[in-house]
């Protein structure tokens, strides 16, 4: 049998889900849906469920910066997504793997900047949103926060265009050279619309019908991985953003329900 061509490599730094439903394991099912090698760098072990979050764990920060020189100096890396980070010290300790690396020069480095669960959890560290102001995002391709994490970065409270429009231009004078304001959490709006705003000019709602499902589990993640997995291939930024739009779509009308609590949005169908 003949070997099949190597794929392209995405690789995702974030937290391990118990349940299988975001994270980690969200992140590595959107990567193989959108065409990538999924390669992993664990920062934190999650104790996790349906119904929610029981403990968190972080990895020491040398151990995650050894899984990012390990994989970029054997297979190579095409883009990289950061998910659920920690701490202060697991950040500085990715960002300096990263640079040496080139993510966030040579390859693409999107910012998922994950501050909680979606039942209230904190998955960061309150004090390690200064180190995701100052040395994330400058190095970000794109960063693409939910509502929530956007009034804690840049104390916008979005409720309309406009206040998209605002708070995408805070993210880029941070440095970002792009940002994804997610509209999800916007209560009572017909579409769901998410602001692509470039600091070279681009700016682009990308819409889709609201869904009203309590099977959202992941959904943050997979969006930013299947825009990673297209940025590994090749794609234009507005492509990859299109691109993963397309994926979370079909994936949060294939959500299941599973345990007693939040199903996650699905890559089987
Ligand atoms: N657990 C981990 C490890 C995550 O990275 C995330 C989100 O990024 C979550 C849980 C929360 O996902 P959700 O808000 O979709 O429940």
């Amino acid at each position: 049998m003949r070997a099949s061509s190597t794929p392209p490599v995405a690789l995702a730094i974030a937290g391990t889900d118990s349940g299988g439903g975001a994270g980690i394991t969200a992140d590595v099912r959107a990567f193989t849906a959108c065409g990538v090698h999924g390669a992993v760098a664990v920062a934190a072990v999650t104790v996790q469920n349906s119904v929610g979050v029981s403990g968190f764990h972080p990895i020491p920060p040398d151990v995650v910066a050894d899984q990012i020189r390990t994989v970029a100096g054997d297979m190579g890396v095409d883009a990289a997504k950061t998910g659920m980070l920690a701490s202060t010290e697991i950040i500085e300790a990715v960002v300096a793997a990263a640079d040496e690396v080139g993510i966030g020069s040579r390859a693409p480095f999107v910012v998922d900047p994950v501050a909680a669960s979606m039942h209230g959890s904190p998955l960061l560290a309150e004090d390690a949103l200064d180190a995701v102001r100052t040395e994330l995002i400058p190095r970000a391709t794109l960063v693409t926060p939910n509502l929530d994490e956007v009034r804690l970065l840049v104390g916008v409270e979005v409720t309309d265009d406009a206040t998209a429009r605002e708070a995408a231009r805070a993210l880029l004078d941070l440095g970002a050279r792009a940002a994804l304001v997610k509209g999800g959490h916007l209560e009572g709006s017909a579409d769901v619309v998410d602001l692509l705003v470039t600091a070279d000019g681009v700016e682009r709602p990308y819409s889709s019908p609201r869904r009203d499902t309590p099977h959202s589990h992941g959904g943050g993640d997979s969006l930013a991985s299947a825009i990673t997995a297209g940025l590994a291939r090749g794609m234009a930024l507005p492509d990859a953003v299109a691109l993963g739009k397309a994926y979370i779509t079909r994936a949060v009308e294939h959500a299941y329900p599973l345990g007693a609590g939040h199903g996650p949005v699905s890559a089987l169908w």
